[in-house]
């Protein structure tokens, strides 16, 4: 254990229990800077920075810089961020440990001891994001949904199971338990942790803040329990997790000074769409934000975690609450041990770090002022989370949307009404891709529409043959019934979804009661809207039962359908064909109501392209309502069974109705026992048989699990950096591409590079499952890359998809008058793979937005794209192209590819290129156009510190850290 600074302090962590900790107050006596006075999320990195300072991996001058950190102008430095532990979900965690077997391969090749690849810091993956609803409405919904998980991820969980015995500081939980983030807060995380060092002569405990990266954009909502951290690339993860600091630029801290208390009737979630509207308009991305006052102290931590999780949405690294008594509270109800309660506590009072801080006794880069009285019900849409709706203008607003032009942003349609509807049949269903299956209608008429709620649907990509037969066993309760009336704006996904609100109590409970009372009125959900709730964690149905509330959920068609992500990650299953023919036959802006954080274009479902987001008992109302164009103030929602309007404000619970069934419901015993003996309580991963030893052994027949390219014909010494010379455009894009459109998580299409290469393999479309799925296999995620539909190459005007245009080197007679021909990215990019011909993409503001995704950057650089020119970038998906070695730059303002006319027909080349070059210098951008005229621009090099310069040169982050840790042994 080093003490650079001598500022190991002993302190009491309960009940006499001595132990150390790298004291804060003891490096401020120094008088290197008024620590005090600092942010509480900088002075817990300043206390990773301080106890890691070692002279070479954090070195004294990055203590004294971060200490002496200026609140109006933040040095332009790196910080090296040691965190405590790292987390996982699965779509991004299988890629991870597929990159730690490949290394372990790699290095086995060189003839060294493969084990010297090992997470450095423990690593908890949770598996939460591969569960689909394909059966809902049911009662047997979750077990039909756990099965059909459990059969198309067979190969990935037998890979994960591998890794679990294979990595000793590896802890993996098991499908059908709950979402990384919630399984986080309510149980991972711990507040501090402790470790035994040498102190003098002695081995001691010495405590430190939990802090931890994820592979998840929403890993900070953590930060609503006072632990500093974010989301990372899965690149930086891995790096983080074999021993390399996380490094970013010194931030600018954002205080939002919280006052008043929330209203009567509005939600948490009100008020984090609130927030993501007002941080969004303070353009606070790349920004720590600090929430603090008595408005701040007033908010329980499930509130406070509502709010860090939407800093993505935002804009912001983190959205931070720092530790008070409601911490603490939080741990001991959730059935933390005193003694971690008692360390927590003492931890941070003796570091002076305790209590919400009030206006005035810190210092920060900006100051906003929200009075929480102000906060109003409402929604955001149907775009983007920052689009907030006041709840009785959404009626209106959506009308406006639906005649505004696309250019912008509306639907571009004409003189519509909206009453006209299309009616669906919704007996027995069309056979689809080939698979017949059929229900006999006779069966079901006489079934009223709404009657009957117990709706399964069908499996996504169609059956598989077991699938259909349990599907044709349960024929009785299968499909829809009745008629369904769809038009415009007609609610066809309702989605109580995303640890954003599950994890909050206070909002599942709303929801429950409001489904109590539509029930109670002979209410009910019109067919054709598919219902569901997934909560994070089972503690949420243990509670929803208790209070008697899951009853009435289920009656509406709000049965559970599965402990994890769903809907919100895009995985909300298939429509019923007949409504997804009907909304392709009349190209109807359908829409859906859902409590997540995220609705980009075709994230939720392809076919809904209105996507609002907003608190789970709107939902259900949005759900017994039907349509989006209404106005909830006003309107009613139906007619109760006495044929009288019923609307909102008479279903809508009181705070002190929510809170009575809380304390009844919630107690620390419900956490215990649900949160141990994982893999007991789950005898489908038991059954999974796993492969032992400290190599994977690849399998070639596996379209799942594939041994990347990333080090093959690896050399000990990297090569140097050079100019990129007569590169051709594989894509140029409009703003705010997000890495949906780059990397798509969703279903892959028959008719898709990735589809026709599955079929190639024998594998029919029904067994494709969705990319996020098939993450650890390359071959399948290159092919994924920029085939989202939505994706608008402007090289291609008109189209939607992953289409660009090919030009054959002058001369190959390939293209005609330099015209190019159309054809798929993927296609285009292993042609120019063949003449060596290196690619670049262009792109407007924001290029990146969006959830992180490592296939994002490894996509492109797979796809042979040296580098991205873009007018901005999101933060983590710049340093994950550098991580991937892809160079970012960026277009000086004023110049993008549409100012400068390019059409993608040009030639590229990025001159000024060398292994001297600084991060963020420029460097010049060179066009020629077909009739051999060339311009030159400047742009911006965004390799934005020192060591991304050393990843860039290394050809990424792996190779770096690869002939690091062999540099060593
Ligand atoms: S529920 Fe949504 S926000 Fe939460 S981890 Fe899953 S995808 Fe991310």
């Amino acid at each position: 254990m080093t003490d650079e600074f001598k500022t190991l302090r002993k302190f009491d962590a309960g009940k006499g229990r001595e132990a150390f900790l790298h004291s804060l107050p003891a490096l401020e006596e120094q008088g290197i800077g008024k620590i005090s006075r600092l942010p509480v999320s900088i002075r817990i990195v300043l206390e990773s920075v301080l106890r890691n300072c070692d002279g070479k991996k954090v070195r004294r001058k990055d203590v004294e810089a971060l200490a002496k950190w200026n609140a109006k102008s933040p040095a332009n430095e790196e910080i090296p961020f040691v965190v405590a532990r790292i987390v996982l979900q699965d779509f991004t965690g299988v890629p991870l440990i597929v990159d730690l077997a490949a290394m372990r391969s790699a290095v086995q090749r060189l003839g060294r001891d493969p084990n010297i690849i090992e997470p450095l810091v423990p690593v908890d993956l949770v598996v939460d994001h591969s569960v689909q609803v394909d059966f809902f409405g049911s009662p047997r919904a979750l077990e039909l949904n756990l099965d059909m998980e459990f059969k198309r991820n067979r190969e990935r969980y037998q890979f994960l199971k591998w890794g679990q015995q294979a990595f000793k500081t590896f802890q993996l939980i098991p499908p059908g338990i709950g979402i990384v983030h919630q399984v986080n807060l309510e149980y991972l995380a711990k507040g501090v942790l402790s470790q035994m060092s040498e102190v003098g002569s002695q081995r001691s405990e010495i405590f430190f803040p939990d802090t931890l990266v994820g592979t998840d954009s929403h890993t900070t909502m953590i930060n609503g329990l006072g632990v500093v951290g974010w989301g990372v690339g899965g690149i930086e993860a891995e790096a983080g997790m074999l021993g390399q600091p996380v490094y970013f630029l010194t931030p600018e801290v954002v205080g939002v000074h919280l006052t008043g208390q929330l209203r009567e009737g509005v939600t948490a979630t009100d008020l984090v769409l609130h927030i993501t509207q007002l941080l969004r308009a303070q353009k606070v991305v790349g920004k720590f934000v600090d929430f603090y006052g008595e408005g701040a102290a007033s908010l329980p931590v499930p509130d406070r975690a509502t709010i860090g999780n939407m800093s993505p949405e935002y804009g912001a690294t983190m959205g931070f609450f720092p530790v008070d008594d409601e911490s603490v509270n939080y741990l001991r109800a959730t059935g933390r041990t005193e003694e971690q309660c008692v360390a927590f506590e003492n931890y941070f009072r003796a570091q002076k770090l305790f209590g919400m801080p009030r206006k005035g006794e810190i210092d920060y880069s900006v100051d906003i002022d929200l009075d929480l009285a102000d906060v109003q019900p409402s929604v955001a849409g149907p775009k983007r989370p920052q689009d907030r709706i006041n709840l009785p203008e959404l009626g209106s607003k959506f009308r406006e949307l639906l005649e505004k032009p696309v250019h912008d942003g509306g639907y571009g349609k004409k003189q519509i009404d909206l009453r006209e509807k299309h009616v669906v049949e919704l007996n027995g269903s069309a056979p689809r891709n080939g698979a017949m299956f059929s229900t006999d209608t006779k069966e079901h008429q006489g079934i009223k529409p709404g009657e009957a709620r117990n709706v399964l649907e069908m499996v996504a990509n169609r059956p598989t043959p077991d699938a259909a037969k349990e599907i044709e066993a349960e024929s009785s309760n299968v499909f829809a019934r009745g008629r369904a009336h769809i038009g415009h704006g007609s609610v066809l996904i309702a989605a109580i979804t995303s640890c954003t609100n599950t994890s909050n109590p206070s909002v599942m409970i709303a929801a429950g009661l409001l489904a109590k009372k539509a029930v109670e009125r002979g209410l009910h959900v019109e067919p054709g809207v598919k219902t569901s709730l997934a909560p994070g964690s089972r503690v949420v149905s243990d509670y929803l039962e208790k209070t008697g509330l899951q009853t009435y959920l289920d009656q509406l068609g709000f049965n559970l359908v599965g402990y994890g992500c769903t809907t919100c990650i895009g995985n909300s299953g298939p429509l019923h064909p007949n409504i997804e023919k009907t909304i392709h036959e009349y190209d109807l802006v359908a829409a859906s109501v859902l409590s997540g954080n995220r609705n980009f274009e075709a994230r939720v479902h392809q076919h809904i392209k209105a996507n609002f987001l907003m608190s789970p008992p709107l939902v259900v109302a949005f759900a017994l309502a039907g349509r989006v164009h209404i106005d909830l103030s006003r309107d009613p929602l139906g007619k109760d069974k006495d044929g009288k309007e019923t609307f909102l404000r008479d279903l809508w619970p009181s705070l002190s109705e929510i809170r009575t069934a809380m304390q009844s419901a919630l107690t620390p015993e419900t956490f215990r026992k649900y949160y141990r003996d994982f893999a007991g309580q789950n005898p489908k991963w038991n059954e999974i048989p796993s492969s032992t030893g400290d190599i994977y052994q690849w399998d070639e027949k596996s379209d799942y699990i594939h041994d990347p390219p990333f080090f093959e014909n690896f050399s000990m010494e990297p090569g140097h950096i050079a100019e990129i010379r007569s590169a051709r455009a594989l894509g140029i894009f409009g703003d705010t591409v997000t890495t949906d459109h780059i990397s798509p998580a969703g279903a892959i299409k028959e008719s898709s590079s990735a589809g026709r290469y599955l079929m190639s393999r024998g594998i029919q479309p029904r067994d494709f499952n969705s990319y996020g799925s098939r993450r650890g296999n390359d071959l399948v995620m290159t092919r994924g890359t920029f085939a989202n539909v939505r994706i608008k190459n402007l090289m291609v005007p008109g189209t939607e998809g992953g289409v660009t245009k090919y030009f054959a080197p002058t001369g190959t007679g390939g293209s005609k008058n330099g015209e190019g021909e159309e054809t798929c990215i993927f296609d285009a990019a292993m042609k120019y793979a063949e003449t060596k011909t290196p690619l670049v993409i262009l792109a407007g503001h924001e290029y990146g937005t969006g959830s992180s995704r490592d296939w994002a950057a490894k996509g492109t650089r797979l796809l042979g794209v040296k580098a991205v020119i873009a007018a901005s970038f999101e933060r983590i998906h710049r340093s994950n192209l550098v991580g991937m070695g892809v160079l970012p730059l960026q277009f000086l303002e004023g110049t993008s590819a549409q100012s400068l006319g390019l059409d993608g027909s040009e030639k590229f080349s990025i001159t000024g290129l060398s292994d001297s070059i600084k991060p963020g210098q420029q460097v010049t951008l060179e066009i020629e156009k077909t009739n051999g005229e060339k311009r030159e621009f400047p742009v911006k090099l965004r390799i934005d510190t020192p060591i991304e310069i050393d990843y860039y040169r290394h050809g990424g982050i792996l190779p770096f850290v690869l002939r690091q840790l062999l540099t060593k042994q």
